[in-house]
């Protein structure tokens, strides 16, 4: 037999639980207890599942109130100093107080603290809060939820497998908040706490222990990879009798091969998803005894595996090493996926055809016991063998579906040229066409797009989906608090104005309901940052836009204005990293197809007379391949679609575009080869430290630095954000400047909402006198 190995399953719970007890709990309407009780809920549901699908190795921590790198950061001690007075506050006693306040940020009590930063997860979606450290970094062993999980587990009766981030991965996961020092300086200080905790769980008679140590998998520089064998050799010593796997995803092991088939641990997980050819050399000089772990169950997307495929990795291992060490996974922790495929009944936006192809988390336990089922043996006349049939011949039923295949689309890609790409002049004449057309003040005020989508605004749109509501009632409703938007913006005296966004669920599902090619889940649920969670639209097939998407809602919110209201895109490569993308054809084929489609969309915005169109590419960056060898040609594709997609307009149409959660360094010049008229990027919780990139590079275009953070509820002042704008303006031509927030702000509140744009409005008065007096 061979082992199954899960890495992590999705801590939502399958009904967004998780996200309704948080959200409940901060807003006062349930208590600490009940909160604790939700959480346990779900993680024993988790466990039960998972034992039930014939999971050897079930995971315990993976669960998290919301996020598993400030679960470490707390289990570590490494709480910043602005935390402190609130740990020692009585009423914030209490350890989930101060880490929602280390989440969320802090303002009570007479206590204002900010959150910590908040910055993508390797290449997906989901966001972590980074590690903060100093050069006198302590640790010490602060939180033991670990301990306390993995015994939850065994009180109801299942034997757990605790997970955590590894030293080295969660040290390279944070930031020096001085200079002077490299947080890999800080493993001696470190190390001692993890043998700590790999003590108390062997205490409690664990098992296995799972260290993450996704940075095993990318470029590493010698020290850190040096490190690795160093570290290893001292948690393996203090584990004793409880054995060690170390789980790399997301990249390949390549260069850092040797360095961690020397780790004297007992198990290694690879990524043979994103990796597989990396299974070959592996074999070549994998020790004896390692177990290998074969993540082989894409842990990223939702198609169903193809088991023949498979099956030839397994063959392969289980030839070379036997079957007592090969052990049958997930590519990754199942958290990047939605939670189970049995509730999508909805025939009308997700039809049994495409969902014949799928497999949500649960789904996909189902397949690794399958896969080392077949693995042990493939007798004819077993179920197991009907359910290989079976998966075969779904895999050929997609192969050759005409619901996936339509020549035009795969036409008008070939006949791409590269004047569809550039715009007619360069940015310097643009922009005197467009001051001139625009009459824009200095240091002009905007938002991001869209503005808070309230309870009511989501009620309109829950029952006019469940018909309980007509689609003129609803559009009537929207239209009022397009109006009322429109309305605010003029008083609160702000330059560009927006929409709202009021009419989308989400910006990339929006476009995608609007898009051929596309199929949509109800519950297909998963975690973006802490309680908010995202559902990926389906992209299954080739990409055609049949009719405008955003004109009448632009053009209506233009109707009440004499200001210029920006039309609001979401740009091909974002749309593309957002959803669950086709995984039989190139991402850059996909990201042409979809580019096209947004080109018409700017088109008909321009031709419907809207001047300033913003395309947003939040997801650029998180889209840049983890390993550098394989960035160049990513960027390549990735700036060709973004200005296929914006190309096509006039001199003074500006085009805006917008990028957050981005460290810009490494692809500044694509970001300028992008020649967006202006991009507006996030920068507040880093204190503009993200735009010295643009700064030593002299970015050539207009820039609006976000100058707060609209991710925590906290109001800024405005002389908090006046001093941020003079941080820019030190480095940036203040001509080039413009005003605005870090994000959109449709997870906000009102109150919040005006009070921080009426302070930010306030700033950039004040700003333009200090510019005019000098
Ligand atoms: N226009 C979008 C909004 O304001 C941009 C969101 C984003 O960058 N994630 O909501
Ligand atoms: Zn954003």
């Amino acid at each position: 037999m061979l082992f199954t190995n899960n890495l992590g399953y999705p801590r939502i719970g399958a009904q967004r639980e998780l996200k309704k007890a948080s959200e409940a709990f901060w807003s006062g309407k349930i208590s600490r207890k009940e909160l604790l009780e939700a959480g346990l809920k779900i993680r024993s549901a988790n466990w039960k599942i998972q034992k039930e699908a014939g999971i050897d190795m079930i995971p315990s921590n993976d669960f998290s109130f919301y996020d598993q790198v400030l679960d470490t950061t707390l289990m570590v001690g490494a709480i910043p100093a602005r935390y402190h007075e609130l740990a020692a506050n009585k009423s914030a006693a209490y350890e989930l107080d101060l880490y929602f306040a280390m989440a969320r940020g802090f303002q009570h009590d007479g206590i204002d603290v900010t959150a910590m930063e908040m910055t993508k997860w390797f290449d997906t979606n989901y966001h972590y809060l980074v590690p903060e450290f100093t050069k006198r970094q302590q640790f010490s062993l602060f939180s033991e939820k670990i301990v306390n999980e993995y015994y939850e587990a065994k009180q109801l009766g299942i034997e757990t497998k605790p997970v955590l981030i590894g030293p080295i991965s969660y040290l390279l996961l944070g930031k020096e908040k001085e200079a002077g020092f490299n947080r890999l300086d800080l493993i001696e200080a470190l190390v001692p706490v993890y043998e700590e905790v790999i003590g108390k769980l062997k205490e409690y008679g664990v098992k296995w222990i799972q260290f993450d140590e996704p940075f095993l998998a990318l470029d590493l520089d010698d020290r850190a990879r040096g490190l690795y064998n160093q570290v290893y050799k001292r948690l393996v010593k203090s584990a004793g009798d409880t054995k060690l796997l170390v789980a790399t995803y997301f990249e390949g092991l390549n260069d850092n091969l040797s360095a961690a088939l020397s780790l004297p641990i007992n198990a290694l997980h690879i990524d043979l998803v994103r990796a597989p050819e990396q299974l070959d050399a592996i074999l070549e000089d994998i020790p004896d005894g390692l177990i290998l772990s074969l993540g082989l169950v894409d842990g990223r997307n939702i198609w169903k595996n193809d088991y023949e495929r498979s099956l030839t990795y397994i063959d392969k291992a289980v030839q070379k090493i036997g079957k007592e060490r090969v052990w049958i996974a997930p590519s990754c922790s199942l958290l990047h996926v939605p939670c189970d495929l049995d509730y999508e009944d909805n025939e009308q936006t997700l039809s049994v055809h495409i969902k014949d192809w799928l497999a949500f988390a649960k789904q996909k336990l189902g397949e690794i016991k399958d896969l080392a089922l077949l693995g042990d043996k493939r007798d004819e006349g077993t179920e197991v063998y009907g359910r290989y049939l079976e998966n075969q011949a779904s895999q050929a039923r997609r192969r050759t579906s005409e619901l996936i295949h339509h020549q035009e689309v795969k036409a008008r890609v070939d006949a791409i040229v590269d004047k569809d790409t550039n715009r007619h002049s360069t940015f310097k004449e643009r922009k005197a066409k467009q001051l001139e057309a625009l009459k824009l003040p200095l240091f002009p005020t905007t938002t991001i797009g869209s503005f808070p989508q309230t309870k009511e605004v989501r009620s309109w749109r829950a029952k006019f989906k469940k018909g309980e509501l007509t689609a003129a009632s609803y559009e009537d409703l929207i239209r009022e608090e397009t109006k009322e938007a429109i309305k605010w913006q003029e008083q609160v005296g702000l330059d560009v104005l927006v929409h709202g966004e009021f009419e989308r669920n989400d910006m990339v599902e929006y476009f995608g309901e609007q898009l051929q090619g596309y199929a949509f889940t109800k519950n297909g649920w998963v975690q973006s940052y802490g309680s908010r969670c995202v559902k990926p639209p389906v992209l299954f097939g080739d990409v055609s836009r049949p009719k405008d998407m955003t004109v009448y809602w632009t053009s209506y919110a233009q109707s009440l204005t004499n200001l210029p209201v920006k039309g609001m895109l979401t740009g091909p490569v974002t749309i593309l990293q957002w959803s669950f993308v086709r995984d039989d054809q190139p991402r850059q084929q996909t990201a042409f197809q979809i580019a096209l489609a947004i080109r018409d969309e700017v088109l008909a915005l321009e031709k419907a007379g809207i001047k300033i169109i913003q395309i947003d590419e939040p997801a650029i960056r998180e889209g840049l391949p983890l390993r550098k060898a394989a960035q160049r040609d990513y960027l390549n594709w990735a700036v060709k679609a973004f200005k296929l997609a914006a190309a096509g307009v006039e001199d003074d149409t500006q085009i805006h575009t917008h990028m957050c959660y981005s460290e810009f360094n490494d692809i500044i010049s694509d970001i300028a080869a992008m020649d967006a008229d202006v991009i507006t990027i996030e920068t507040s919780r880093s204190q503009m430290e993200l735009l010295d990139a643009f700064a030593d590079f002299n970015y050539p275009n207009d820039i609006g630095p976000g100058v707060y953070d609209i991710h925590s509820p906290r109001i800024p002042s405005k002389e908090e954000m006046v001093s941020l704008m003079e941080k820019a303006s030190a480095v940036i031509n203040p001509k080039q400047l413009w005003v605005n927030p870090d994000c959109g702000l449709k997870t906000r509140a009102w109150p919040e909402t005006k009070a921080a744009l009426e302070a930010m409005v306030e700033a950039a008065k004040t700003l333009r006198l200090v510019a005019e007096a000098v």
